[in-house]
């Protein structure tokens, strides 16, 4: 971490917090056990625990189903169009 540029962006609250050894992020002590090399890496730039690294940049996430992909909701949805016409037929 380049502590000179971190001052002079305006991180001199943040550099406090790792200088008493806690997260600049949340404020929490740092306990040091990252889940992995990269982690630890992460840390040494930006001084952040592991649960901010983690909700900062994202667990790997199953991608979002669609509402219409789903059988069910599909099936359902198409039986209520079909309802709606009938009515108005
Ligand atoms: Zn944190």
């Amino acid at each position: 971490m380049n502590r000179e540029i971190m001052l002079a962006v305006g991180f001199s609250k943040e550099l406090a917090l790792i200088d008493e050894g806690k997260c600049p992020r949340c404020s929490s002590e740092i306990d040091h056990n990252f889940t992995d090399e990269l982690s630890q890496k992460e840390f040494k730039k930006s001084g952040m625990c592991q649960g901010c690294q983690d909700s900062f940049f994202g667990p790997p996430s199953p991608a979002p189903t669609s509402f219409i992909s789903n059988p069910t909701v599909g099936h359902v949805l198409a039986h209520a169009i079909e309802l709606k016409r009938n009515k108005k037929g």
